[in-house]
């Protein structure tokens, strides 16, 4: 099919399907360097006319909680240059807006959490929340698109551009420690070591590395496919307007690299936090208390012997030996849900282990 030059820009394409997931776009439609295929309601396909050398796959999803902005205007603001000729598409890339119900609502979801459901196993083809069918179709797409771009070699020298990654772009509920981190789903498929410097160059500050499956997006992708898929938290929930963007600049400035096939900006993996899960709290009964405030910064540490939480049923949680610092607390869980993840800060992947 011939291309229709100039009937239609990237970034009024995502602005319209924020609008409208089934928004009716070009089938097809020019960008510098190449073209944009949807391909599901949300889905945009960026295919480069002549691929740089070696230019992997880049997976960039946003808005999977609705009322996480700050990534949505961040690919907004990557579109707008390359309408703008400011850089050319080079690298495949499959562009993704999770959840624009959810984004027009200004709601987290609307039925249930979107991203706990990315298992193909986990979701019944007649299950009627519409998260559940939202998750079937970029479950979808993410298999269909990585069928045509294989997987990796990923043994690169830092900031190699062949290290096919999946980036799920998300904001926080509450103050970090660290604002901007990764988390890396649990998976046999370790980080390539060349993606570490290109996160740090990227202005993240932490990575908290899961210790069990949870059926993320970004877990799909690595668990089904062995890509290297993250989520990232960049900072905290704020409105439309009111994200501070120019903080996230390191992270625009990968995203176009990615996609324009250019190697990253790297920084030295020593500027990264480490972090390991050692343990999941849970609320097992209705008398639940956390022994903290509510809106405590993530990653915030306990020492030894301190006084974590309060279950009717299991008691007493304190810290052993170990510190621990508390990610994603949240006591009003349903029973039987996760209050908080307690994690240990461990040394960087490939670093000898700290003396002790
Ligand atoms: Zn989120």
């Amino acid at each position: 099919m011939a291309d229709t030059p100039n009937d239609c820009l990237l970034s009024d394409a995502l602005a319209r399907l924020i609008e409208h997931a089934d928004a009716a776009l070009p089938q097809r439609f020019r960008l510098p360097g190449g073209h944009a295929e949807p391909r599901a309601p949300g889905v945009i396909a960026l295919v480069p006319d002549t691929p740089a050398t070696d230019a992997a796959a880049t997976i960039i999803s946003v808005g999977l909680h609705g009322d996480e902005t700050a990534p949505i205007e961040l690919l907004g603001r990557v579109a707008a240059r390359l309408d703008a000729g400011q850089w050319q598409l080079a690298a495949p890339a499959l562009l993704i807006i999770g959840h624009a119900d959810a984004i027009r609502a200004g709601r987290r979801y609307l039925d249930t959490n979107l991203n706990r459901l990315f298992r193909r196993d986990g979701v019944a083809a007649d299950d009627p929340r519409q998260e559940a069918q939202r998750a079937r179709v970029l479950m979808q797409a993410v298999d269909a698109f990585l069928a045509e771009h294989a997987a990796p070699s990923g043994a690169g020298l830092p900031g190699a551009t062949d290290v096919p990654l999946h980036l799920d772009l998300h904001t926080a509920i509450r103050d970090s420690r660290y604002p901007r981190f990764a988390v890396e789903p649990c998976s046999d498929t370790p980080t390539p070591a060349t993606v570490w410097p290109v996160l740090a160059g990227a202005g993240l500050q932490a990575a908290l590395a899961q210790h069990r499956h949870s059926w993320t997006f970004s877990h799909y992708s690595r668990y089904y496919h062995g890509l290297a898929g993250f989520t990232l938290e960049l900072g905290r929930v704020a409105p439309f307007g009111a994200n501070d963007l120019d903080a996230l600049e390191p992270m625009a400035a990968l995203l176009q690299a990615r996609l324009a096939g250019t190697p990253p900006a790297t920084a030295d993996t020593a500027r990264l936090a480490f972090f390991r899960v050692e343990q999941e709290l849970m609320r097992t009964s209705d008398d639940f208390t956390l022994a903290f405030a509510e809106d405590i910064a993530n990653f915030t540490r306990f020492d030894s012997g301190e006084l974590i939480a309060v279950d009717g049923i299991d008691g007493e949680t304190r810290v052993g030996d170990v510190p621990l610092h508390v990610v994603f607390p949240n006591a009003g869980v349903e029973r039987g849900a996760r209050a908080a993840l307690l994690a240990r800060a461990v040394p960087a992947p490939g670093a000898p282990p700290a003396a002790t």
